[in-house]
């Protein structure tokens, strides 16, 4: 038989190591960028736009903060930027292909895990409403080119002029000046990526650009690719991407930031380890592009990372929308 006395300091012991290792645990987790929340309470609704799209976050917050669906409310956020003839980088008054082709790609992904996207769509304004028909309406996760662009028009779509004036003009003196390469523009980008958690605590993502300036024509860049541009898990997070689409696509960014938070890391971490797997992998074009992150977990915690220092972010949470800079790999 244990006498009382042993028992006793029994059991002072283990709570003593379990008070000592669990503060250990602790400050491990949080070394490691993982923070226990498992007790932590969600900040919901909250959306989260790439650069200055504080009128997205807007448009969708009007959703969220009416008690509607995260879907709805990214779709209502990428149209506004799709909509907008000065942003440059997506949608209506989106910069040509070097040919003059507006040429534009999209996907949207639900709480579900439902995914649609559409790559080189022409002449349709709101390619990430086609890609939510496309994810709704068939069996398919991309259609692209001459076939998405024939499932819109079949949908009822309008089939429109992209080109603005402005765009045509910035092409044609291009032309003249370049060599005829492809180029990206590392200051300016304008692709939306847009993330949104509702007050059902369902997370939705979308992702819609004109890809590359001059690009070359049949250029596909991240946007549009499950993973690449976007990746939404509603168990985990989401993520989303912007930048030179072919650093993202080699690294699988937005599917490596998810992975990343599954495996207990914070949203901010999880961007930054994206960021600098690039880095690791392709350091020349590293140093010379920019490419930008954006993580949103299912408590409502975000981060933001981007390989050059410019990279900004609207955020609407807690009845406030907020632009703000994310941190960068490089300096100015
Ligand atoms: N990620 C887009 C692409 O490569 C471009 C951008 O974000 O500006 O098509």
């Amino acid at each position: 038989m244990f006498s009382r006395r042993f028992f006793l300091k029994q059991t002072l012991l283990a709570s003593t190591t379990a008070l000592l290792y669990g503060g250990w645990w602790h400050r491990r987790a949080l070394f490691l960028g993982q923070e226990d929340s498992k007790h932590a309470k969600p900040r919901l609704p909250v959306v989260i736009a790439t650069w200055d799209n504080r009128s997205a976050t807007a448009a969708a917050w009007n959703i969220l903060s009416a008690g509607g669906r995260a879907l709805d409310a990214v779709e209502a956020g990428a149209r506004v930027a799709e909509a907008d003839p000065n942003d440059t980088s997506v949608g209506y008054g989106g910069l040509p292909d070097r040919d003059g082709n507006v040429t534009l790609d999209a996907c949207i992904m639900d709480e579900k895990g439902n995914a649609g996207s559409v790559t080189y769509l022409q002449h349709i304004k709101h390619p990430v409403s086609v890609a939510r028909r496309i994810m709704e309406k068939t069996p398919h996760v991309i259609l692209s080119g001459d076939g998405a662009l024939a499932f819109a028009l079949q949908e009822g779509f309008p089939k429109e002029n992209l080109l603005t004036e402005e765009a045509r003009r910035q092409w044609e003196a291009w032309k003249i000046k370049s060599e005829y390469k492809p180029v990206i523009n590392r200051e300016r980008h304008d692709t939306i990526g847009i993330l949104a958690l509702d007050m059902q605590g369902r997370l939705s993502g979308a992702c819609s650009t004109s890809g590359l300036a001059f690009k070359m024509r049949g250029r596909v860049g991240d946007s549009p690719i499950i993973g690449a541009g976007l990746f939404v898990d509603n168990e985990i997070g989401a993520a989303t991407a912007t930048g030179l689409g072919e650093l993202v696509l080699k690294t699988l960014g937005s599917f490596l930031i998810v992975e990343e938070m599954r495996r207990g890391k914070h949203p901010q971490r999880a961007t930054e380890l994206a960021i600098r797997r690039i880095a690791y992998k392709y350091p020349q074009q590293a140093r010379e592009n920019q490419v930008g992150f954006l993580a949103l977990d299912r408590l409502g915690r975000h981060g933001a990372f981007s390989l050059q220092p410019g990279f900004n972010y609207a955020l609407y949470q807690d009845g406030q929308n907020r632009l703000f800079e994310a941190d960068s790999l490089f300096s100015r």
